[in-house]
């Protein structure tokens, strides 16, 4: 059992998922027949999360996720969507990580 095989929701919707799911790349026009373990999934979480849109993609749709803070990987659309608001050089992305209140 473990990850073969679950449920998650995304966007309001209840799929299957895990390895032992077969589907296809969900990249427009790529029909790469992959699973939906966590090695396709785009953001750390099934489903969706701050880091990713949640989608499963092939190997050549998936990439090193822009977000230092992800431990996962990311589609391009999403890899785009951080890149464009954290331009490189912006240092406050992080600062609310490290909040120090001197009384
Ligand atoms: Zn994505
Ligand atoms: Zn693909």
């Amino acid at each position: 059992m473990g990850n073969a095989h679950y449920e998650i929701t995304r966007n309001g919707q209840t799929i299957q998922a895990g390895y032992s799911v077969p589907t296809t790349c969900e990249r427009t026009r790529c029909n790469e027949q992959i699973d939906r373990g966590l090695a396709h999934l785009c953001g750390d979480m099934p489903g969706g999360d701050e880091y990713g849109c949640g989608g499963y993609f092939c190997g050549n749709d998936l990439y090193m996720n822009s977000n230092p803070a992800a431990s996962g990987s990311a589609c391009r659309a999403c890899n785009d969507r951080y890149d464009a608001q954290h331009p490189e050089g912006d240092e406050e992305a992080s600062v609310d990580a490290m909040v120090v209140t001197f009384n």
